[in-house]
């Protein structure tokens, strides 16, 4: 798809993925920004910034906005999707941590790769989003399970800043996220909709 014109991300939105990092399930949607500049193509390389020892993948549902959402409904939010693709929101997970914010954990070139976007509204509380390394299943997960549905997610977003048509909300990623190295191939599929596959490499 085309570059977004800016990617909206929520933390800990699944209950498992909250428990795994140690972290409280949230009580409103704990939003963050990932830059525009991060995005890259299915099959180009994700590098891993030598700042870094632990860059983790994370397989998400990203929905693509149609029209603009300014203090908007949670009907019509989900009135408003343009459609979704497969998201990874890779993150260099020391760096979060160790920075205090996610800014450069989550911001580094090649950390949101995207696949083909499904155009249209598929049914919102019911997407599979699975994560693949090597071909290995590390993350199966389902927008049913949502702390903050789809709908809700956009419309809490839309009270703090307008939703733009082209611009992409990360939902949040389920449980089992984990290390990428340097030669892994790493996938997220959403099931009859989108996929994104891209090889890992070092930074040279
Ligand atoms: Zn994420």
């Amino acid at each position: 798809m085309t570059r977004p014109g800016k990617i909206v991300c929520v933390g800990r939105n699944y209950r498992e993925h909250a428990k795994e990092l140690g972290n409280e399930v949230p009580t409103a949607p704990l939003l963050f920004l990932k830059p525009p500049s991060a995005v890259v193509a299915p099959g180009a390389p994700i590098v891993m910034p030598k700042a870094s020892h632990r860059v983790d993948f994370e397989g998400e549902v990203g929905v693509v906005v149609g029209t603009s959402l300014r203090r908007a409904t949670p009907a019509q939010c989900a009135a408003g999707i343009r459609g979704i693709v497969a998201l990874n929101d890779v993150t260099a997970r020391d760096l979060q941590k160790s920075d205090g914010q996610w800014t450069r954990g989550k911001g580094f070139d090649t950390f949101c790769p995207l696949g083909p976007e499904w155009a249209g509204v598929p049914p919102l509380h019911d997407i599979t989003v699975v994560t693949r390394v090597n071909g290995d299943e590390k993350q199966r997960g389902n927008t049913r399970d949502l702390v903050f549905p789809i709908p809700d997610l956009l419309s809490y977003i839309s009270f703090v800043m307008t939703l733009e048509p082209g611009d992409l909300v990360a939902t949040g990623t389920p449980a089992g996220v984990g290390p990428l190295q340097p030669g892994d191939v790493v996938e997220v599929e959403l099931v009859g909709y989108s996929l994104v596959r891209n090889p890992v490499e070092a930074e040279a």
